[in-house]
C-alpha cells in the first residue's frame, strides 16, 4: 500500500501558485525552442487505450492534428466502442475497495509526485499545448503551471477532508464525521484547458479515493496520453484509472449510463453537459445510487466599462479577455458593455489596439493569437460573424488570415442588441459584441440578460458601483478592474451560475467534497 503514511498539512509549505517561466530570458526562449523540437520529434506516434493495466488497440484510429499546419499529425489514437468503455467502468470498480482504503497521506504524495514530475517537463507539456491545442507560449505555460496547481492544492485539501471531524459530544458518546470516496468517476474533459481541466478532475476523484475512467477530449487526445505517462510515474497504481479515447457520442452513453458508474465529472459545452445530466438521472438495471453529476459549461460572459472607469485599462481588460486564446475560454469577454458616454471613444481605442494583435502559428513566440481548434470550429465561428455583420457594424477584423492554419482576425460587432443572436450564444472564438449602455444600472442588466453566468468584470472607480455590482451581477467569479480570464488556483475557485453549470468551484476549498460523502460515526463509549 505503498509508503508509509508521513505527510501532513502541518510539515506541507503552504500552497502558493506555480510562477510562469519568462519567456523574454533568453535562455528561457532557448529552451521552449529546444522542447519543440523534442516534441515535434514524436509527432505522429501511436497511443494506446489503458484498461485495467493492459494497454489496448482497436482496429480503427483516429488523428489529432496541428491546428497551426493541419497537416502534421501530433498523434495517433485508438476508437473505443461502447463495449471497451463498458470494460474501462468495471475495471476501475474492481480496485476501488482497494484503492479506496489507501491512506489519503499516500494518495497525497502521489499526487505532489506528479506535481513535481510536471514541473520537471514543464515546458515538453508546454509544446505539446502548444501544437495539439494551438496556445501560443504564454497561454501554454498558464496552462501547465495551472496543473501543477491543482495537483498541489488538491494534495492538501484530501489532507484536510481525510482528517476526522469531531462533532458535538453527546452524553456517553464520541461522534465524528468522516468524508469517504464516492466509486468509479467517469472524467470527461475539452480541449480548451487540455491539461489543466483533466488534471484538476481527475486528481480530484483519484486523490480523495476514487478510482476513474478518463476520456479526454478527441482534439486533444495526445496531452492526456502523456499526463496519464505522469500518473503512472507517480506512483498512481494502473488499475486505479483507465484511459479511453474515442469519439464522445460513441462511448459517452456507454459510460455515463452504465450502472456502476457513479459519477459523471463533466467539462464543456452545454448541450453535451444537458445530455450527460438527463442520461444520467435514468436508473439503470443494477444500480443502486442516484448518480453526481459534476458539469462545468458555457459562458457568454460580459465586461462592463463604466463612465468613471480608467479607459485605457479596461481597453486592455477586453482586449486580453476577448482574444487571449482566440476567444476560446469558457471565461472569455464576449460581450463588452460600455456606458454611453464614453462608448465612441472605448471603440475607437480597443479597434487600435486589435488592430495591432499578430495571428498566426503558435509555435511562433511573435503571435499573439494562434489558430481555433478545428475547421469545424472555424466554420461556426466565420457562421457567427457573418450573422454578427447583419445583426451589428463590424467595426475589424474579417474572416481567416493566410496559412495552412485555422486562423482568424479577431474581430468586433458594435452597437448589437441585447437579443441579436451574437449577444445570446457562446461563439467560442475572437468574437467580441459591444453594446451601449445608458448608465450603470442598465449595463448590469444588460450583463444579467443571459442564460448562462460564469465569470463577469466591472472597469469603474466608483465603490458605490462596486458594492451595487457586487450584489447584482450574478456570475460565479466577478472581477473588477481586471481581465475576467486567468483564475489563479486556490485564488479564485472556478465555476459559473445557470447555463454555466453546477458552480463546482474548481481550485477552491469546497471542490473535493464533490468526489466524497460524509459518514456520521458515533460510539457509545462506556
Ligand atoms: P464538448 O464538445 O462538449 O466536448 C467536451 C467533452 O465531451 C469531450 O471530451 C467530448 O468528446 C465529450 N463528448 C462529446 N459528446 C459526448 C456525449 N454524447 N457524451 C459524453 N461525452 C461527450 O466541448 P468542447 O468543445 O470540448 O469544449 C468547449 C466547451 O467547453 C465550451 O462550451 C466552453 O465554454 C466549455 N468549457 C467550460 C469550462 C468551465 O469551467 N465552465 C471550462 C472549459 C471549457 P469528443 O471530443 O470525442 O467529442
Amino acid at each position: 500500500m505503498g509508503t508509509p503514511a508521513t505527510l501532513s498539512l502541518e510539515t506541507l509549505p503552504a500552497f502558493t501558485n506555480e510562477p510562469y517561466t519568462d519567456f523574454s530570458a533568453p535562455e528561457n526562449r532557448r529552451a521552449m525552442q529546444e522542447a519543440l523540437g523534442r516534441v515535434r520529434q514524436q509527432f505522429g506516434r501511436e497511443y494506446e487505450l489503458w484498461i485495467g493495466g493492459a494497454r489496448l488497440k482497436t482496429e480503427e484510429k483516429f488523428e489529432s492534428r496541428n491546428p497551426s499546419r493541419p497537416s502534421e499529425v501530433v498523434g495517433i489514437h485508438q476508437k473505443a466502442t461502447p463495449t471497451l468503455a463498458g470494460m474501462a467502468v468495471e475495471s476501475a470498480l474492481s480496485f476501488f475497495p482497494e484503492w479506496s482504503r489507501f491512506p489519503v497521506e499516500v494518495r497525497a504524495e502521489m499526487l505532489l509526485r506528479a506535481a513535481s514530475i510536471l514541473r520537471r517537463r514543464k515546458l515538453e507539456f508546454d509544446a505539446w499545448v502548444v501544437y495539439e491545442a494551438g496556445k501560443t507560449w504564454p497561454e501554454a505555460e498558464a496552462d501547465v503551471s495551472e496543473a501543477i496547481d491543482f495537483c498541489e492544492y488538491y494534495a492538501r485539501e484530501a489532507l484536510r477532508y481525510g482528517a476526522p471531524r469531531p462533532m458535538l459530544a453527546t452524553p456517553g458518546e464520541k461522534n465524528e464525521l468522516v468524508y469517504i470516496p464516492l466509486g468509479v468517476g467517469v472524467i470527461i474533459s475539452p480541449w480548451n484547458f487540455p491539461l489543466a481541466i483533466l488534471t484538476g478532475m481527475t486528481t480530484a476523484a483519484l486523490v480523495t479515493g476514487n478510482t476513474v475512467v478518463i476520456k479526454p477530449s478527441s482534439d486533444t487526445p495526445t496531452i492526456a496520453a502523456k499526463f496519464c505517462e505522469v500518473l503512472l510515474e507517480a506512483g498512481f497504481p494502473e488499475r486505479s484509472f483507465a484511459f479511453v479515447t474515442g469519439s464522445g457520442s460513441v462511448v459517452g452513453d456507454a459510460l455515463v449510463l452504465h450502472p456502476k458508474t457513479r459519477f459523471i465529472c463533466f467539462t464543456g459545452s452545454k448541450e453535451v453537459g444537458l445530455r450527460i445530466n438527463e442520461l444520467a438521472a435514468k436508473l439503470q438495471p443494477g444500480q443502486i445510487w442516484i448518480k453526481r453529476v459534476i458539469a462545468e459549461m458555457g459562458g457568454k460572459d460580459a465586461i462592463i466599462v463604466d463612465a468613471e472607469a480608467d479607459l485605457e485599462r479596461a481597453v486592455e481588460g477586453v482586449l486580453v479577455s476577448a482574444f487571449g486564446y482566440q476567444g476560446q475560454k469558457c471565461s472569455a469577454c464576449s460581450r463588452a458593455i460600455v456606458d454611453r458616454s464614453i462608448y465612441d471613444e472605448f471603440l475607437e481605442r480597443l479597434k487600435a489596439r486589435t488592430e495591432t494583435l499578430t495571428v498566426g502559428p503558435a509555435d511562433d513566440p511573435a503571435n499573439f493569437m494562434g489558430p481555433v481548434i478545428n475547421e469545424n470550429a472555424r466554420r461556426s465561428i466565420l457562421g457567427y460573424i457573418d450573422i454578427g455583420s447583419k445583426e451589428g457594424r463590424l467595426v475589424t477584423g474579417c474572416g481567416s488570415v493566410p496559412g495552412e492554419g485555422y486562423f482568424l482576425k479577431p474581430v468586433i460587432i458594435a452597437d448589437v442588441e441585447p437579443k441579436a443572436r451574437i449577444f445570446q450564444e457562446e461563439i467560442f472564438g475572437p468574437v467580441l459584441a459591444v453594446t451601449p449602455a445608458r448608465d450603470f444600472d442598465h449595463a448590469l442588466e444588460l450583463a444579467n440578460d443571459s442564460e448562462y453566468g460564469l465569470t463577469g468584470a466591472v472597469f469603474t472607480r466608483n465603490p458605490e458601483k462596486i458594492r451595487k455590482a457586487r450584489e447584482r451581477f450574478f456570475v460565479g467569479n466577478l472581477y473588477f478592474n481586471r481581465k475576467c480570464t486567468g483564475a489563479m488556483v486556490g485564488a479564485h475557485p472556478f465555476g459559473g451560475f445557470n447555463m454555466s453549470g453546477t458552480d463546482s468551484k474548481a481550485g477552491g476549498p469546497d471542490y473535493l467534497l464533490q468526489f466524497l460523502q460524509a459518514k456520521a460515526i458515533c460510539e457509545r463509549m462506556a
